[in-house]
């Protein structure tokens, strides 16, 4: 089976690891500092955060912006969960906007619209969490003026996106959002293990970011509400948790960095060359903007439907049978059968319904070799019919 997506380790990574299995620390050691340096100087935010996942990350970035109950948080449909479940863990309200028919990130028309309706009816979000699918980064500067217009906040879920960049802007130095957030899962564009990264230029939004991954607590002294009672003294400010990276995760994630620009040109290459195989079949490729540099996370082609005489069902499964790894990215939100009981219609969402109706992920990572990458690309031609 090719898989659709697959962690590249090299020598220079398992040295790392063992190096900090060797040292004294295996979390709270100075690993996870530096690959925070190492992350804001790439990605040229002022502050980095290291957190255990992704959806962590969120959560906390969702915090530090002070979302709770009876906020409201908007997203896309078409992402995973952890985009919509980070408002929930905070209480908000979660709604979505539909997506753009080209890039299939959340379309700014409609943002545009939902938000002069909420703005009439009292009811706008305090957080929008843009998703930048497979990659390509959404129209960050749109959606910034829109915040400013109406005063919400965003998030950029970046999951999919690190080392892509938008205008001459990279994604991650939140130029145009008050914060950014990374995964590092294994099938990411670099790996921790499990791991996750919050950036942001705002110290207040640090300051938050770092009380909240170690249970609320504090051991400075110029931040004590009250005298200390001994040396031992420490405070817990607010409700944390306990969301801390390992220093053995801190350091694959570090080695795995050094590397990013390699394997991001790697999976551009391999999207160039799908494409160009892929030219004459009835199948539709995201958007490609001359202004952005898409992180190249994943290959989803949408299939034609009134072109094929065969369903996306029949593609996916012959795919699957013939030792093709394909997935779909994703199952609107608003489908899963929790979010169903708060009652979204699926006819709001048009767009994401289309494409979720058409889409079909392909198998994408830097050690994908052009063989396989002909094999993929043959057995898709012949699940066409
Ligand atoms: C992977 C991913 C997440 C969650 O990251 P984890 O590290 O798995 O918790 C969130 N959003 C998107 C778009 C993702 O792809």
């Amino acid at each position: 089976m090719i898989p659709y997506g697959k962690q590249k380790i090299d020598e220079s990574d398992i040295d790392a690891v063992v190096q900090v299995l060797r040292s004294n620390y295996l979390t709270q050691g100075p690993a996870v500092g530096n690959f925070e340096d190492a992350c804001s100087s790439y990605l040229g935010s002022k502050h980095a955060v290291a957190v255990a996942n992704g959806t962590a990350a969120l959560h906390l970035a969702c915090l530090s912006l002070g979302l709770s109950k009876g906020d409201v948080l908007w997203t896309s449909p078409i992402s995973f969960v952890a985009s919509a479940n980070c408002g929930k863990f905070c209480g908000a309200e979660i709604d979505f906007v539909d997506i753009d028919q080209d890039t299939w990130n959340l379309s700014i028309p409609r943002l545009e619209e939902k938000l002069e309706l909420a703005h009439k009816q009292g009811c706008l979000p305090k957080i929008l969490v843009t998703v930048h699918l497979c990659g390509l980064p959404c129209e960050m500067e749109s959606i910034s003026r829109l915040a400013r217009q109406y005063g919400f906040r965003v998030i950029e879920d970046a999951c999919h996106a690190i080392g892509a960049s938008y205008l001459d802007s990279k994604i991650g130095d939140c130029k145009f959002s008050d914060v950014a957030v990374f995964s590092f899962h294994p099938v990411k564009n670099i790996t921790s293990g499990e791991g996750g990264l919050v950036t942001t230029n705002s110290d207040e939004v640090y300051e938050q970011l770092k009380l909240l991954r170690v249970n609320g607590i504090t051991r400075e002294q110029d931040k004590f509400e009250f005298s200390p009672d001994g040396l031992w003294y420490y405070e817990q400010k607010s409700l944390g948790f306990n969301y801390r990276l390992t220093d053995i995760h801190a350091a694959l994630g570090l080695s795995q960095l050094s590397k990013l620009d390699d394997f991001l040109n790697s999976r551009i290459e391999l999207v160039k060359r799908y494409r160009e195989l892929l030219a004459d079949l009835p199948v539709l490729f995201q958007a490609n903007p001359s202004h952005s540099v898409s992180g190249s996370h994943l290959f989803v082609v949408r299939l034609i439907a009134d072109e094929l005489p065969v369903t996306q069902r029949h593609v996916f499964e012959y795919l699957v049978a013939n030792g093709i790894g394909a997935n779909l990215h994703y199952i609107p939100i608003y489908r899963h059968p929790y979010y169903r009981s708060f009652g979204y219609s699926p006819e709001s969402f048009p767009e994401a319904e289309n494409y979720y109706s058409q889409a079909i992920t392909l198998p994408l990572f830097p050690e994908l070799t052009t063989n396989q990458q002909d094999e993929v690309v043959g057995q898709l031609k012949k699940a066409l019919g």
